[in-house]
């Protein structure tokens, strides 16, 4: 027997999501990331339902395995590459793509089997100073794979930007700019855009885009909302009340009792907590829906559980609907509200969660 709690994941919104990536990048191709078990919407579900993408971008060598375990012929793109010969092995027997951001990893290339050359892509650390050659590195390193018989060339290019989401035009101009100098003059395609760039920076499309949380229906943008992209949310994550009681003004609820009813109330006990990846630091007053209404959550929310205030007029009962976020309810405000990001709140959600897909 499962519990109340569930992940409902719309493989419909995720397909016109794809849609509108596509739509956006004008030409250039498709890499959807779907990494952290694709934002924690399920690996082989989001490349089954994504399976229109010309590549799938992932970070690690066991997504990469188990996307072609599950039989998916595309190109899929290790965005920080490997680390030892084993998965340097593991990469070229699965034709994955590579990124290359360390010289370490130029030596395992060079010391790799040149009887089945891998696609590198060469990581520009153009101002997000997280992964990537500088830029007055990236001519010599194209240089030492283009000698190498394990790469296959031209090497592709890419970089990541720090700060599309905040809209910054400065720092993305700038690292647009010093992208293009590094790779001035070399043949192989190009790749900047996250899903901020894509939507909003039409310099960052290059050859290859790489939408990853608009994909999910989320808002990449800083107080943005999907709706104003045109796109839906994929999971909505939902439960029910398991008690309703009538409470006293004065009443404390919860852990801590940090929360007191400010007048007599009907408060309604929802299966879900933080064991189910519900932010434990949500405050009181984050909004939830009950039978489509919003109520405000109330008090501190336990592993299981937690509480919202129905209000003293209710008629809400035990075994009636919750929805915590997704449809009717953005992703986005419960992340505002909990003081992180709607990427945190998705790849968060436990495995006690069923994924019920739709
Ligand atoms: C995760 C990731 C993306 C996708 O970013 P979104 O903000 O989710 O669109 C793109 N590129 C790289 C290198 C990433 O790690």
């Amino acid at each position: 027997m499962t519990g109340a709690a569930h992940a409902r994941i719309s493989l419909t919104a995720w397909r016109q999501n794809l849609a509108v990536a596509r739509r956006a990048a004008r030409g250039a191709r498709v890499m959807a990331a779907i990494k952290a078990d694709a934002y924690g919407h399920g690996l082989i579900a989001a490349a089954r339902a994504l399976s229109g993408a010309d590549a799938f971008a992932v970070a690690r060598m066991d997504e990469a395995v188990a996307l072609r375990n599950a039989g998916f012929a595309h190109r899929v793109v290790l965005l920080e590459g490997v680390f030892s010969a084993e998965q340097m092995q593991a990469a070229q027997s699965r034709r994955l793509d590579l990124v290359i951001h360390d010289p370490a990893q130029l030596e395992l290339l060079e010391y790799a089997d040149p009887r089945r050359p891998v696609t590198v892509w060469i990581k520009v650390d153009s101002g997000m100073h997280r992964l990537g050659f500088l830029p007055e590195e990236v001519a010599e390193v194209a240089e030492r794979l283009q000698g190498m018989r394990a790469v296959a060339v031209p090497p592709a290019l890419i970089t990541h930007l720090a700060n599309a989401d905040a809209r910054d035009e400065a720092v993305t101009a700038a690292q647009v700019a010093a992208f293009d100098r590094a790779t001035s003059g070399l043949p192989g395609p190009r790749s900047i855009a996250n899903s901020a760039g894509l939507l909003w920076y039409e310099d960052s499309l290059a050859d290859w885009v790489r939408p990853g949380i608009m994909l999910y229906g989320v808002s990449p943008f800083v107080g943005g909302r999907a709706d104003e992209q045109g796109l839906q949310p994929v999971m909505t994550l939902t439960s029910e009340l398991i008690a309703v009681k009538h409470l006293r003004a004065g009443d404390p609820v919860g852990y801590g009792g940090t929360w007191c009813l400010p007048d007599d109330s009907r408060i309604g006990v929802v299966a879900i907590g933080y064991g189910d990846g519900y932010p434990r630091h949500a405050p009181s007053g984050t909004p939830v829906l009950v039978n489509g209404q919003r109520a405000p959550l109330v008090g501190r929310v336990s592993m299981d559980m937690l509480s919202v205030d129905l209000g003293p007029q209710s008629e809400a009962r035990t075994g009636d609907p919750v929805t915590l976020w997704g449809e009717g309810l953005a992703v986005e405000e419960i992340a505002e509200q909990a003081g992180t990001i709607a990427y945190e709140l998705l790849c968060c959600v436990t495995s006690r969660v069923p994924r019920i897909y739709t």
